[in-house]
């Protein structure tokens, strides 16, 4: 376990922050892109804790965390870090997880996320830049396109990685762009020519979404191991 301090904070949609904490006294991150720290709060009730991905783009071993956070309605965590000032303090321990990349790059990767679930897939894909990856599509749900956090980061990544697509998914509004789809990621990955041969299927974020993929790729004769939850 060790100490964070709460430095920087960044709005990056109606709904979500970016919190960047740094490491308090001796001590570095050793994590595998795409794996998530517990943090131990304290507010007037007490201490408690609750798991947060980390979406760090820069200081991959560094000394710094960064997590992105959705606003969750009366949410306690949530509350304390949506008021907190720098310097507010945390304890961490971790890392924890296991949506982290395999030893060996699959033919197709997918990396499926609906809302704050796309924070892990941000050092995944700075890692997927020093490795020989084929063929990486990202689909990324959300209700409109005011939650498409990271737009400029995805667009100009695209842009200059030919191993990289992805589709945004509007569940409340009409698609336009030609990277837009009108529906929820598992309605997109339904019409996909998918191939259970060298196909692996990172998912992170809403429960049901997880769920209705995990239910629909096994049902498709997908392993197991090729679905990572
Ligand atoms: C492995 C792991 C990684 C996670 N990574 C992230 C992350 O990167 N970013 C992030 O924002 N969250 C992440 N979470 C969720 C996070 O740990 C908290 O559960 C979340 O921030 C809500 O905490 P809270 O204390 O504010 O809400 P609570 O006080 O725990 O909940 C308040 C009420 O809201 C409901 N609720 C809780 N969460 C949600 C939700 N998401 N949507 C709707 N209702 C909800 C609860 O059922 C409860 O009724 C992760 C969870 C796990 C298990």
């Amino acid at each position: 376990m060790f100490e964070v301090k709460l430095d920087t904070v960044r709005q990056l949609s109606e709904s979500t922050k970016e919190f960047r904490f740094a490491i308090v006294g001796q001590g570095s991150l050793g994590y595998e892109p795409g794996q998530f720290y517990r943090f131990t709060f304290e507010d007037v009730q007490g201490v408690f804790q609750r798991s947060y991905s980390l979406s760090n783009l820069e200081n991959q071993e560094g000394k710094h965390l960064d997590i992105i956070v959705s606003k969750v309605e009366g949410g306690r965590a949530t509350s304390l870090l949506f008021n907190a000032s720098p310097g507010m303090r945390a304890r961490v321990t971790g890392p924890h997880g296991r949506l982290i990349l395999p030893r060996k790059a699959p033919k197709h990767l997918f990396l499926i996320a609906t809302s704050v679930g796309v924070a892990p897939y941000l050092p995944i894909m700075r890692r997927l830049e020093n490795e020989n990856y084929e063929k990486v599509d990202l689909f990324f749900g959300v209700r409109d396109r005011g939650e498409f956090i990271y737009e400029d980061f995805f667009k100009a990544y695209a842009e200059e990685n030919d191993f990289f697509d992805f589709r945004l998914c509007l569940s409340r509004e009409n698609a336009e762009a030609e990277y837009e789809y009108s529906g929820y990621v598992t309605d997109l990955l339904k019409k996909e020519n998918l191939s259970p041969s060298g196909s692996l299927f990172l998912v992170c974020g809403n429960p049901q979404m997880v769920e209705d993929v995990w239910s629909f790729l096994t049902g498709r004769k997908f392993g197991g191991p090729q679905v990572i939850t």
